[in-house]
């Protein structure tokens, strides 16, 4: 009598304590109830996994990743449990699962691994049974079978993971907010919620800092073609869909996103000739360095000034890199700034509409908001500021594009 396999995930927030968690049970076992398999992805409650992030700092400022990963993925595994002990007690079959009980193999990269694939099996014979599983999400295993964490956000991953490999009909990310917003809608009280958005959109809007989804969620959901319904756990009203095709909205603009993770480092004076882009940049990939805007000064009395900007956990190992060949490259000085913020506005419409950047530009320049560097693609432009500026420049690029 089943009706569908329903993959539902939990955030921090929605599981942060008890009260929270029965709620949770509740709207769990009503799924339940309908005669739908249901596999539940949970994250660390609240802000466990920040607090373990600090733990870890009081005892080792340099702590080797994967214990790091043996820590962190602690977080998971009492949400999980907790859960689980929840909806026993309200009579429901239930059990919960570890990553690599769940089947999660990822790459070795801890902290930051890749799913690489799901064996769902024990997950479906425990649904077999009729029971509700419960998964740890954030977290899998290596091949040396050691525990490994998918990255800050990761839960949304584990979630979309487990529903591309189990072909479920459905996919729900349970959230504080009751979906996918313009802008972040606790800073920005005029933001309007989204019916739908395009997986392109929304890996956009991941990526250039709205954290409602983890980017690789998307990317996956779009992958194999998962659509997923972002909701609030507390309100129970309807979400934002995401899916291939967003038709209801036709919108220039989906929303305005913040980045505050992020640093701007310059290579000044070097000699204007070719092949200098190529030996900066390809040393940078070789050390696992993601360049994001890129500025290159026009050549003046031969020589010329580059500019970059890379998340703010890699400026250092950027620094150190360039400083080591300044002297052969023929750079005269590398100076950086990491008290910037890249400010986006995203949309499929804006593809087909001329004057959206200078719409952007106006609003920034309406507050007296100095522009430091600007990328463009299809769908997304970006600007680099100061970071003092960027709330009011987000403030000011919503209100020219939504209204007050
Ligand atoms: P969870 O713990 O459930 O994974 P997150 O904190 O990771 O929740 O993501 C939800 C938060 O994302 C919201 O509380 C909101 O402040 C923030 N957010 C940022 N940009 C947006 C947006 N465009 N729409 C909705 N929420 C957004
Ligand atoms: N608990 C993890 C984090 O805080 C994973 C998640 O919440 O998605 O990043
Ligand atoms: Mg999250």
């Amino acid at each position: 009598m089943c009706m569908a396999l329903i993959v539902q995930k939990f955030g921090g927030s929605s599981v942060k304590d008890a009260e929270r968690i029965n709620n949770v049970a509740d709207i769990v076992t009503s799924t339940y109830k309908e005669g739908n398999d249901v596999v539940v992805v949970v994250s660390a409650q609240g802000d466990t996994t920040d607090d373990l992030i600090e733990k870890a700092a009081e005892i080792n400022d340099k702590p080797s990743k994967r214990e790091m990963d043996m820590l962190l993925s602690s977080g998971e595994q009492i949400s999980a449990a907790l859960l689980a002990m929840a909806i026993e007690r309200m009579g429901y079959p239930v059990v919960s699962l570890l990553g690599w009980q769940a089947g999660f193999d990822t790459t070795s990269d801890y902290g930051n691994a890749r799913i690489k694939r799901v064996n769902a099996t024990r997950i479906e014979q425990e649904l077999d049974k009729r029971r509700i599983v419960v998964v740890t999400g954030f977290q899998g295993v290596n091949r040396f079978g050691d525990m490994t964490t998918l990255g800050r956000g990761g839960s949304d991953t584990s979630a979309v993971a487990i529903a591309a490999a189990m072909h479920a009909d459905l996919c729900q990310i349970f959230t504080d907010v009751d979906g996918v917003y313009t802008a972040d809608p606790r800073k920005i009280p005029g933001a309007i919620k989204l019916s739908s958005i395009s997986y392109d959109e929304m890996l956009e809007l991941a990526t250039l800092g709205a954290q409602v989804l983890h980017n690789r969620s998307v990317e996956m959901a779009k992958k194999y073609n998962i659509e997923l319904e972002v909701l609030s756990s507390l309100t129970r009203r309807k979400g934002t869909i995401v899916k291939e095709e967003s038709n209801v909205e036709k919108m220039l603009i989906s929303g305005v996103a913040k980045d505050d993770n992020i640093a701007r480092i310059s290579i000044l004076g070097v000699p204007d000739k070719p092949g200098l882009a190529f030996k900066i940049f390809s040393r940078l990939a070789a050390k696992g360095i993601n360049v994001d805007i890129i500025l290159q000064s026009i050549g003046r009395n031969g020589t010329k000034d580059i500019s970059f900007t890379v998340d703010k956990n890699k400026m250092d190992d950027a620094i150190a890199l360039l400083q080591q060949n300044a002297e052969k490259w023929g750079a005269s000085n590398i100076v950086s700034d990491d008290n910037v913020t890249k400010v986006s506005i995203v949309g499929a419409g804006m593809e087909t509409h001329p004057g959206v950047a200078a719409e952007m530009f106006e609003a920034l320049f309406s507050r007296n908001v100095n522009i430091q560097m600007i990328s463009t693609s299809e769908i997304k432009i970006s600007v680099l500021l100061n970071k003092a500026d960027g709330d009011r420049a987000v403030e000011a690029i919503h209100e020219k594009f939504f209204g007050q």
